[in-house]
């Protein structure tokens, strides 16, 4: 028997009531399948359309070996932060590779993508205590700005005049950030437009491309290769590997001073342990195999199974999002009617999750539908087919 526990509070239990009241509340599910495009979940097996994991390098038979490799090798713990002693050859190769991959001088590991962005953003607000960003930008983006205490102005989603507006009265060095991709409506930045507003206000550029590097541009190299822009125009470039790359963890990409800055004083990075330099060597293979032809022939399998689907739905009464990526919304509405749609998808064997506020603006909860390089045609008709059905009897 475990030993009892203190009641929660009064303000804690009310505050779970109100969570499911409003159909907010969240609980993890427990997969039962390694990643891949189905999912066993309490025995019954799925059709999966809601995991990052766009190129299917999560499961990869490569990326397993590298593991195993490296463990006999290295361990499984890095065992201290990376200024003390937990920064091995696997997390140096990684940053050596990336920079190279994405033509900046230097790449500093992170953890995580929120640490990542917490750090950068919180290091770098300090100069002029402003930090202006996308409306839609991710959470991590946006807590980054509060962990600085800087002042945080966010102008409408992808929209210039309004960006343009905000950075009329903003001091030299203000932090511009924006996703390359939107997480919730994959969409992409206005990129080349925002480079040219960071130029004239000496702002400096941060992007976020979580879901965009290793699915678009040349080489899988992301929204800026994509955008046609260099190194030069982007000050601060953001990859994290728990997406496309099939792993964990994420990098900054910078020039040497910037980076040498961060290492000084992005606390995210300075008072955390690196990551397992198991996953460090996995990273490498996954990039490995993103920028080989094998890469290729998945970000086109990818690009197929997105039009597929566009071409497929639109015969349906639905508003697609203006989306080219592997992030296909689906607009509700409310959250309740969401978590309805989802429910009745799950009983016909599609597994995917609404999301909902505070993820996604109030009234705009959604199916966030993510397409994978794996995805069959056959999944996507049974998908396509199930949505007719259920979005029908709505
Ligand atoms: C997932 C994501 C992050 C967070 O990365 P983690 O490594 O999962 O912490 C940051 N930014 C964006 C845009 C993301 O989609």
């Amino acid at each position: 028997m475990p030993a009892p526990v203190p009641d929660a509070p009064e303000w804690i239990r009310s505050a779970l009531e109100r969570q499911a009241s409003l159909a907010l509340m969240r609980r993890p599910v427990v997969m039962e399948s390694p990643q891949s495009t189905t999912a066993v979940i309490d025995g019954r097996q799925y059709d999966a359309f809601c995991s990052n994991d766009y190129l299917g390098l999560a499961y990869h038979p490569e990326l397993i070996a590298a593991v195993q490799k490296s463990v006999v090798d290295w361990g499984v713990g890095s065992g201290a932060s990376h200024l003390v002693s937990g920064h091995s050859v696997p997390h140096q190769r990684l940053e050596e590779a990336l920079a190279d991959w994405l033509g900046y001088e230097a790449v500093m590991l992170f953890s995580t993508g929120y640490m990542a962005n917490l750090g950068a953003i919180a290091a770098l607000a300090t100069h002029s205590g402003l930090v202006v960003q996308d409306k839609l930008n991710h959470a991590s983006l946006i807590d980054g700005a509060r962990l600085a205490d800087a002042k945080l102005k966010r102008y409408l989603h992808c929209d210039l005049t309004s960006a343009k507006r905000v950075m009329q009265s903003a001091p030299d060095g203000t932090l511009l950030v924006t996703d390359g991709v939107f997480s919730m409506d994959g969409d992409i930045a206005p990129l080349r437009d925002l480079a040219v507003l960071a130029q004239d206000h000496q702002a400096l550029l941060m992007v976020d491309d979580a879901h965009g590097l290793g699915c678009l541009g040349d080489m899988g190299r992301g929204s800026l290769s994509q955008a046609q822009l260099s190194a030069n125009q982007v000050s601060l470039l953001v990859g994290t590997f728990g997406k496309a790359f099939g792993t964990s963890g994420a990098f900054v990409a910078g020039s040497r001073d910037m980076v040498s800055y961060l290492t000084q004083f992005a606390r995210p990075y300075i008072y955390t342990t690196a990551m397992s330099p198991a996953i460090a060597a996995a990273t490498l293979t996954s990039l490995m195999l993103i920028c080989s032809d094998e890469g290729e022939r998945r970000r086109q399998a990818l690009a197929d199974n997105i039009r597929y689907f566009r071409a497929s739905l639109a015969e349906l009464p639905v508003t697609l999002m203006a989306s080219d990526t592997a992030i296909q919304p689906l607009i509700i509405g409310d959250s309740d009617t969401a978590l309805n749609v989802a429910g009745a998808l799950r009983d016909k064997g599609i597994w995917c999750t609404a999301i909902r506020p505070p993820t996604v603006p109030a009234g705009s909860a959604r199916l966030r539908i993510t397409l994978s390089a794996d995805h069959t045609k056959e999944q996507i008709e049974r998908l396509i087919l199930q949505l007719t059905k259920v979005l029908g009897t709505q």
